[in-house]
């Protein structure tokens, strides 16, 4: 395991744990979430070492059952993943003009697919192999298996995503400053991250499905990840919530907490949560965040 002593953002050793989480998807171990007493900062501490992570990753079947159109709940499935797409890429077209775009974590391609297609130069990475080939062979896309960042030249992209993928990554200080290096100067970077200061994480406490322990390595605010991207030079440009991951969320977390599918209750829970996070400054369940990149580092 990997302890961590000090907060990655704000280098403060005071730590406190929060509580105990179950990862609920896999392998039903407990893990504790840590908050940093200075920046409020939450992390999974202690964590499995990076090569034991991928064990706690949902299984290969996960994929081909999510690409399965049958039925009701697939259907809603694909309609929603239509739209989020179509929501990605319209603000990706109004934040950055300029055609080099890379997506971090791309999955099996639809929205890398949805780019090209809008006539950027596209570059994929997916680690899971299964996702990868899908990737390549449906949209017949650029993406390598490779996570490291040191595969690219400087400034060699526009624009950056990362969809549900920095709560992933093991270095954030590692990956952030690669970040601002392979970025052309005023290039953008759009993150999607769940974030725990809001309502739906508030109610259902340890049982909420945005901690997923232990692969979310880190749980971020809207506070302290725009502190976090300060540091390498970045400025946030652009918050947007993602409406539709707080139903989702709280359909998962009311079953994680009372052993049972319940959707109304996850729905009624998911809409209070856009609610208040529309009339106060909690924000959504999972919001995306632009940051620019400055000229001088
Ligand atoms: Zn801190």
């Amino acid at each position: 395991m990997i302890l961590l002593d000090n907060c990655p953002i704000c280098q403060d050793g005071n730590l406190q744990k929060k509580f105990d989480c179950i990862d609920h998807s896999t392998s039903k171990e407990k893990f504790t979430i840590v908050s940093c007493e200075t920046c409020e900062f939450n992390f999974t501490n202690p964590r499995p070492e990076n090569n034991l992570l991928e064990k706690y990753y949902k299984s290969d079947a996960y994929i081909s059952h999510t690409n399965n159109t049958e039925g009701l709940f697939n259907w809603m499935y694909h309609t929603v993943r239509k739209y989020a797409i179509k929501t990605k890429l319209n603000l990706l077209k109004k934040v950055s003009v300029r055609k080099n775009h890379l997506d971090i974590g791309c999955g099996t391609g639809e929205f890398l697919n949805a780019c090209k297609i809008s006539g950027y130069n596209t570059k994929g990475i997916e680690p899971s192999e299964l996702a990868r080939k899908q990737a390549i062979n449906n949209f017949n896309l650029s993406v390598n298996e490779k996570t490291e960042l040191d595969q690219f030249k400087n400034n060699e992209f526009d624009s950056i995503s990362m969809w549900h993928v920095l709560e992933h990554v093991p270095s954030l200080h590692k990956t952030i400053k690669g970040l601002n290096r392979i970025l052309s100067d005023n290039g953008k970077i759009l993150i999607a991250v769940p974030n725990n200061k809001s309502w739906d994480a508030g109610y259902y406490k340890e049982y909420w499905a945005g901690w997923d322990v232990p692969i979310h390595l880190w749980h971020f605010s809207q506070i302290n990840i725009e502190k976090l991207f300060n540091k390498y030079n970045f400025n946030l440009v652009v918050k947007k919530p993602m409406l539709f991951d707080s139903f989702y969320v709280s359909l998962l977390s009311e079953e994680f907490k009372s052993g049972r599918k319940k959707y109304i209750k996850g729905f009624t829970i998911g809409l209070i949560s856009n609610i208040i996070g529309m009339l106060t400054n909690r924000g959504h369940s999972s919001t995306i965040y632009v940051f620019e990149k400055n000229k001088a580092f």
